[in-house]
């Protein structure tokens, strides 16, 4: 239950096992091209351009910046954790002018301090993470693509711990790059970075004036490879992850066959459920907002005169394997479970139950069942 890799369903595991195609055999480039677009489903985007790349999520934060941004660029990183300072790290490394707006741990932006900030220069681009897996905290992105809009700024959504678990219309909201890892609720093995890139965008990146200065991730490679995927036919620039993407088109057909909407809402109602139990055994989250909470992992203050290493290690005594603090000021102050890809309601009542045996082990005072109670009323209705 750690908020990626994550439990992945026995179909897709199964073509990673298969026999490696050649990358320009006439079946791998139908399973591209289909990836391709199944992407646009997903993303709600029907006029983006998906991209498929062997990396990591942090491959796809490069490339979603280094296509677009020039050096002395004005970025603006709205950050609500780790994965916000890891992007103006990104960015300065590319010789961007870097403004971050930081709040206090487990809150958000507010509008108003985002609209003043962009009214004060010319901003390239801006970022966004929708969901901050070292803080658990949920960002709507829709408001904040609308200010982009009207300040003429390129917006950028890390969606890693989101894109398949949390609400998105990519095209509706007006975003321009939203991109994922497939070790998340994707549901694919680590060893994906996905991109999906508004037509505005590649104008943007069309008319740049100096060569993209990452080898690796620069669109001038990959856009001809993605589009002879996409009409079917053989191309070459670096040999794809053949297996890994013969799972990412299992993992999307199976999620659009459960379907997207229905998908949020089961990501929803366990998140809830599983917060609503947190806080019915007395303890505390990190978002300081319910309505910022994300649906696809929770973040949980140990509660005071708890060994965190111990309750930790209790609780993978009872099999559930959850994850550690990691934003540096906080690390050792909570854990992390995350629910999203196939998570269902036992994996949860599960995890609530190993909760409650290792709060008990630790000798932490509650009534033993509430969470569970809890979690069972709001799952049953
Ligand atoms: N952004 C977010 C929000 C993430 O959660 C992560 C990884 N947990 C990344 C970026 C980086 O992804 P990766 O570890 O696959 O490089």
């Amino acid at each position: 239950m750690i908020p990626g890799p994550i439990e992945f369903e026995p179909k897709v595991l199964q073509a990673l096992g298969s026999p490696t195609d050649s990358h320009v055999s006439t079946d791998f480039i139908e399973t591209f091209g289909n990836s391709l677009e199944l992407m646009r489903k997903v993303w709600k985007s029907p006029t983006g351009q998906p991209f498929i790349m062997a990396g990591s999520g942090t491959l796809a934060m490069d490339m979603a910046v280094v296509n677009l941004i020039e050096p002395n660029d004005n970025v603006l990183v709205i950050s609500t954790g780790y994965f916000g300072e890891r992007y103006a790290d990104i960015c300065k490394r590319y010789n961007a002018n870097v403004t971050i707006l930081t709040t206090e741990v487990g809150d958000t932006i507010p509008l108003n301090d985002i609209e003043k900030e962009l009214s004060t220069k010319d901003y390239k681009l801006l970022t966004i993470t929708h969901v901050d897996t070292s803080t658990a905290v949920l960002v709507h992105p829709e408001p904040i693509a609308k200010l982009a809009k009207k300040y003429d700024t390129l917006c950028v959504l890390d969606g890693v711990c989101s894109v398949a678990g949390e609400e998105i219309k990519q095209d509706e909201w007006g975003i321009d790059v939203v991109f994922t890892t497939s070790q998340k609720a994707i549901g694919v093995p680590p060893g994906l970075a996905l991109l999906m890139v508004s037509e505005k965008a590649m104008v943007v990146f069309k008319n740049r004036k100096t060569p993209v200065s990452n080898y690796y991730a620069d669109f001038t490679n990959w856009l001809p490879i993605m589009k002879a995927y996409e009409n079917r036919s053989p191309s070459y620039f670096g040999t794809p992850p053949v297996n890994l993407i013969s799972a990412l088109e299992i993992s999307l057909l199976h999620i659009t066959s459960e379907g997207i909407e229905n998908r949020f809402l089961r990501h929803k109602k366990i998140a809830t459920a599983f917060r609503e139990a947190i806080l019915a055994l007395g303890m505390k989250l990190l978002p300081i907002h319910k309505n910022y909470s994300a649906n696809t992992l929770t973040a949980v203050y140990y509660p005071e005169n708890i060994d965190g290493g111990k309750f930790l290690k209790h609780v993978a005594d009872n099999n559930i394997i959850l994850a550690g603090g990691l934003l540096p000021s906080h690390k050792t102050q909570y854990f992390r479970v995350g629910h999203m890809g196939s998570v269902n309601n036992n994996d949860i009542l599960a995890t609530i139950g190993a909760i409650e045996s290792s709060l008990t082990s630790c000798n932490y005072p509650f009534n033993i069942g509430v969470g569970v109670k809890k979690a069972l009323y709001i799952l049953n209705n």
